[in-house]
């Protein structure tokens, strides 16, 4: 395994690379559904790339980015045992260099949800994709559908650019009693971490109604606030019954929609989702 910090090396191992190349980007504290996305590339493609860089263009000025997690050598650890060839692991100055001033701006599709309570964050993940896509110039790149709206806003910012790359979406990864894997559930305390399973109970709750024939938007986001009310340790931010592709809020289920919420426990603000009526393929 390859593992490069400057643009210059990562543009010439990519240029030699065999193709196809799949690239996953992440942002590093790597777990089981950061690997999930390393291994369904390592079976597509010839050549597997990861990135590793915590981008604080994505992150507000009152968010965790001086806390996010970071420990390189474990997650090179877990990347070389996953058959990983090459892993570009910049530091900030390589992708950000003085004089930088040129951002990516997504539309509509990062308006609501996230983008309403991360105020420019959209603009950090898609200035960074589009970087990240100019530099390896991939051939297909692997995203967790566990953001769901990132996958709204980097389909869109492909097609839109014309950037040509397969963007292949993989299904959120879980612990065993439900709770979508994320690099921020390490923040939690044991109390809070039991209490963190009422964000897949909200869900389960909505996808239940829907299965069994709720096609009102409404209803199902009531059903959703109803059982994160039950959670005194929780506070929401949002609760949310969308399409998926465009982020728009529905009032009927008529086609394919996105269940979704972000809520906070505690300190630490953890999102999650659930498609309806949609299958990842
Ligand atoms: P991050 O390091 O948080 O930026 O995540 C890097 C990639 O891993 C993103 O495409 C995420 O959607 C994906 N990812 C994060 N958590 C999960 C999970 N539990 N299951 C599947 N994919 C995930």
């Amino acid at each position: 395994m390859q593992v490069v910090e400057t643009v210059a090396q990562v543009v010439a191992a990519c240029r030699e690379a065999r193709r196809p190349l799949g690239l996953v980007p992440t942002m590093g504290a790597l777990h089981e559904g950061h690997l999930s996305l390393v291994r369904r590339a390592r079976l597509e493609n010839a050549t597997v790339a990861a990135s590793v860089f915590v981008n604080p263009a994505q992150f507000g000025p009152r968010e965790d980015l001086a806390a996010y997690p970071r420990d390189l050598q474990r997650d090179l650890d877990l990347l070389r045992a996953e058959g990983t060839d090459l892993v570009f692991a910049p530091p900030l100055e390589e992708v950000y260099p003085p004089g930088f001033d040129t951002y990516v701006e997504p539309g509509e599709v990062a308006i609501n949800l996230e983008g309403a309570h991360r105020p420019g964050h959209f603009r950090g993940v898609a200035t960074v994709v589009t970087k990240l896509f100019a530099i390896l110039r991939p051939d297909r790149a692997y995203f967790g559908q566990k953001d769901g709206q990132q996958v709204a806003v980097v389909r869109r910012l492909n097609a839109d650019l014309d950037l040509g790359v397969e963007v292949v979406v993989c299904p959120t990864v879980r612990e065993s009693d439900g709770l979508a894997m994320s690099s921020r559930n390490v923040y939690l305390n044991p109390e809070e971490r039991r209490a963190a399973t009422v964000l897949y109970r909200a869900l389960c709750r909505a996808r239940d109604l829907y299965q069994q024939g709720e096609r009102d938007a409404a209803r199902l986001r009531r059903a959703m606030e109803e059982v994160l009310r039950q959670e005194p340790l929780a506070r929401t931010d949002y609760v949310s019954i969308a399409d998926p592709d465009t982020i728009q809020e529905l009032e009927r289920v008529e086609g394919p929609a996105m269940a979704s919420l972000a809520v906070r426990i505690g300190r630490t603000r953890l999102i999650d989702n659930f498609l309806l009526g949609r299958d990842l393929s």
